[in-house]
């Protein structure tokens, strides 16, 4: 696991569960920050689409430690309820029109307001079941609510998650969702 930059989530997430679109979308960014620094008035048409996308969305998806959820996903499909939820139609042009990156900020932000504290408020009814793709990936995956945590995942609730604890749920999302998408 690396600490650093999105060059290294890219190396550590793989080839499979990285779609283009956030690689084009890092390149992007990183070329924009090379021009940025060299030259100040010779901005092409990529750099200055790159810059207007940092402006919209400031924060950077967390890099996430490499996890195999081969297993979990296994467990998952055994069971009627969780397989039964799949991203809509509305939902997949969400993430086409936010891309990962936005989609996986929005994953760190309920996972750390909505399922992180020791006591979530209406913990076990907090997560909606549409309305947003993140919603219906803790349904599929068991990260809606702590008891679901606890059941799949083997994280005890009643206590604040870590740090590390988050980025392991939204590493689950993520990688639920690029299933999807596929
Ligand atoms: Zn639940």
């Amino acid at each position: 696991m690396s600490l650093f930059g999105a060059e290294d989530v890219e190396s550590v997430a793989g080839e499979e569960v990285v779609p283009k679109k956030v690689k084009a979308t890092t390149k992007k960014g990183q070329s924009a920050t090379k021009k940025g620094q060299s030259t100040t008035k010779k901005v092409d048409s990529k750099a200055a689409s790159a810059m207007e996308k940092a402006a919209v969305v400031p924060k950077i998806p967390k890099p996430l430690p490499e996890y195999d959820h081969t297993q979990l996903f296994e467990r998952l499909a055994r069971s009627d309820f969780r397989r039964s939820f799949h991203l809509c139609v509305q939902d997949r042009a969400y993430i086409d029109k936010k891309g990962l990156g936005t989609i996986q900020l929005h994953a760190e932000d309920f996972v750390e307001k909505r399922l992180a504290p020791a006591n979530p408020h209406n913990d076990g009814s907090q997560t909606p079941m549409r309305g947003h793709p993140v919603f219906r990936a803790q349904h599929a995956t068991g990260c809606c609510c702590r008891g679901c945590f606890e059941k799949w995942h083997h994280i005890p609730a009643g206590r604040p998650l870590t740090e590390k604890e988050q980025l392991y749920a939204v590493s689950v999302l993520m990688s639920w969702i690029r299933k999807e998408m596929k």
